[in-house]
């Protein structure tokens, strides 16, 4: 027998018209897991989510949950939990109301009601505000209450579409390492929409990376990072710093680069094909990079001569941008108070090594 899935979604299509939005989108989701949408606006993480929802139907392929087809299903026979971007609380009822509204739906008896409905707002570590309204709350506290209507049915499935982007900065964070735990607490299957990708690295166990209705990568959040499957999907995650040049040499494992500003570089094959002489992309991220002064301590593999242009101080970390000639690279290194050596007009030496190095074909409209 084949193995069992909470949510398949096999060969999935959606078109707006002429305009395919969701293009054969595959993905097996095992029970427990946090899964992530991420991509940028408008690349079909909402169409594809309100197609698990039932919200819209695929043009072609098959969605199942828990092993059964779902096409034509509605809404309210897939047992789902949902939250989405705006509090969709009702401003009418108490929290304890709101809650316990898909309770009444089911017809639960009203004991059980009130321990269901007490039970999950300690879960969500609002006990105490069972008897305000909606706009009595912070955003952050609304949205915790719409996360506790969405668990108190106990869903096998909880969708959450950007459920964090309303808020500021420190509330997100907040109330996302909130909904990490409640989810490994509860253990419910989880899709998480989102495009901010601290967030997706942050929450899921995979991530699936969706680029204008296709699916770029699927893979958990080192694989996403370390092992990016696409120029896209290197770029969109993180930031990296790029610089064109030249495939020269191909030798085994060992690649050879020759930078469009003369400067010999040397990265390792990764699987990609690339021949002699093709222009192609290379990536390295600031973090990969360390900045010397004396050229003796440069000794990764790739060191390149450059002058401090701006040095900017970020907290956890100090970030350089250092001219090399051909473009500018970000170097990020440990927090400094004040460094005379890595002062602005200061030369320095960059040095990485040639595992961090990603290379792409370069694109078209960059050839
Ligand atoms: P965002 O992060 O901005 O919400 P998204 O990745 O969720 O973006 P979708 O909302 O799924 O993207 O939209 C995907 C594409 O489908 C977009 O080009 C959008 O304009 C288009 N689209 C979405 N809904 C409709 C609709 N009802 N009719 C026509 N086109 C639509």
């Amino acid at each position: 027998m084949s193995k069992s899935y909470d949510v398949e979604l096999i060969n999935i299509q959606k078109r707006f018209g002429s305009n395919i939005v969701v293009d054969s989108f595959n993905l097996q989701i095992e029970r427990g897991e946090c899964i992530s949408f991420l991509g940028p606006s408008g690349c079909g993480k909402t169409t594809t989510l309100n197609m698990i929802a039932g919200f819209l139907e695929p043009d072609q392929g098959d969605l199942l949950i828990k092993g059964k087809r779902m096409n034509g299903v509605p809404s309210n026979k897939r047992e789902l939990g949902m939250v989405f971007q705006t509090y969709s609380l009702f401003p009418h009822m108490t929290v304890f109301e709101n809650v316990a509204y898909g309770l009444k739906l089911r017809k639960v008896a009203k004991p059980e009601i009130r321990e269901r409905v007490g039970k999950v707002l300690e879960l969500v570590r609002l006990p105490h505000m069972a008897d305000r309204y909606p706009k009595q709350l912070s955003g952050g506290q609304r949205q915790r209450i719409a996360i506790a209507r969405a668990l108190v049915t106990e869903p096998s499935l909880l969708l959450l579409d950007e459920p964090l982007s309303n808020l500021d900065a420190k509330l997100r964070e907040e109330l996302r390492d909130e909904m990490k735990r409640l989810q490994q607490e509860i253990g419910v299957t989880t899709i998480f929409v989102t495009h901010d990708q601290e967030e997706a690295l942050y929450m899921s166990n995979r991530i699936v990376v969706l680029d204008h209705g296709k699916v770029e990568q699927i893979g958990t959040p080192w694989d996403i990072y370390n092992r990016p499957a696409s120029e896209f999907v290197h770029t969109f995650i993180g930031k990296s710093n790029r610089i064109e040049g030249t495939v020269g040499q191909l030798s085994g494992h060992d690649l050879g680069l020759t930078t469009d500003g003369g400067l010999s570089l040397k990265a390792v094959q990764r699987g990609l094909p690339l021949t002699t002489g093709e222009k192609v992309s290379i990536y390295v991220r600031p973090e990969k990079i360390s900045i010397h002064v004396n050229v003796e301590m440069a000794e990764k593999g790739n060191r390149v001569k450059g002058v401090v242009k701006l040095v900017s101080f970020l907290g956890a970390y100090t970030e350089c941008e250092v001219d090399i000639g051909q473009t500018t690279m970000v170097v990020r290194v440990e927090s400094i108070e004040h460094d005379a050596q890595l002062a602005p007009g200061a030369p320095v030496w960059l040095d990485w090594s040639p595992d961090d190095v990603f290379v792409f074909p370069r694109k078209e409209s960059l050839a």
